[in-house]
């Protein structure tokens, strides 16, 4: 069905989803199932590509920690590389650098075209459908978050925003301001 309005045509899909939800998450559920082994291929491929930016983002937060009093603490009794300590040590930005890398399917980059934003500091994920709302009450919110979407297969329903168009699509109900714009001109 196709809309010209943006708006029309995404309160359509979000109806769509709504009515649809359990039977897409059911085929979505039984899919990753019977291709358990073609996900992990996809994360081979997508960890062996950003291999670099991995390394760099985790140098970075080892420049941004490494003099802080807790990072001390933690690893005066290793004399392992730092390199090391900083892989062992942030887990999270790990976990968090795999989830980005997969919902940007391995670009590392924010989701709304025009923009494109490829710091990694900035960029978040966000609930396509909108429905994070749901998922924050029921206690699934930044590490519980990224620690259940790797447990469950990494679940469709999830994009990669910049801070700035998450922020935008939050305000604008669903729609990031750049897309308007674009579609006025
Ligand atoms: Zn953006
Ligand atoms: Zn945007």
């Amino acid at each position: 069905m196709p809309f010209k309005d943006p708006i029309k045509k995404k309160e359509y899909e979000r109806k769509y989803y709504e009515i649809n939800k359990e039977r897409m998450k059911q085929r979505a559920k039984n899919w990753r199932e019977k291709n358990l082994e073609k996900v992990r291929q996809f994360h081979r491929e997508y960890n062996r590509k950003n291999k670099d930016k991995l390394h760099n983002y985790l140098h970075n937060y080892y420049l941004r920690v490494k003099n802080t009093e807790k990072y001390k603490k933690q690893t005066e009794k290793s004399n392992k590389s730092p390199m090391h300590k900083v892989y062992h040590l942030h887990w999270r930005e790990r976990l968090r650098f795999e989830i980005l890398s997969h919902y940007s399917n391995g670009t590392m980059r924010c989701a709304c075209p025009p923009c494109g934003e490829s710091i990694i500091e900035f960029l978040e994920l966000d609930h396509i459908n909108n429905d994070g709302a749901k998922q924050k009450r029921e206690g699934l919110k930044s590490t519980r978050l990224w620690t259940w979407i790797k447990k469950n297969n990494f679940p469709e329903g999830y994009q990669v925003l910049c801070a700035n168009c998450n922020r935008g699509k939050y305000i604008n109900r669903g729609i990031c301001p750049h897309q308007l714009l674009r579609d006025k001109s």
